[in-house]
């Protein structure tokens, strides 16, 4: 039976790692090796070090995930930038190919006329 956090119930890490009853984000006070709050002071040395690192891959892991999530959106507003740019690129090329296309046309078509 895996443990759930009192206010949210989403489930914490196992009770020999995290000996805490609220999730992470929950808690009002974070535990450092220096101020150890109730649960944790029972917690050799070891073991608090064992849980900070498990907390450091959780938010490590959450930081990418929301980064990778911010990333994409500014990269997809890039890509319409480019797009745009491309199309006016295109439009300004299509403009000079007709008329370098009309003008000789126009040169050729003028004395045969
Ligand atoms: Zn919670
Ligand atoms: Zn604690």
């Amino acid at each position: 039976m895996p443990r759930k956090c009192v206010k949210c119930s989403r489930s914490l890490l196992s009770l020999t790692v995290d000996p805490h009853e609220e999730y992470l984000s929950c808690r009002e006070v974070f535990c450092s090796l220096a101020s150890r709050c109730d649960c944790c002071k029972a917690l050799s040395q070891d073991q608090f070090l064992r849980l900070l690192d498990s907390i450091k891959d959780r938010t490590e892991r959450r930081k990418a995930s929301s980064s990778g999530k911010r990333k994409s959106y500014p990269s997809s507003q890039q890509l319409h930038k480019r797009m745009c740019k491309m199309e006016e690129t295109l439009g300004r090329l299509s403009l000079f190919l007709s008329s370098s296309q009309g003008s000789p046309f126009s040169g050729f078509q003028s004395p045969a006329s």
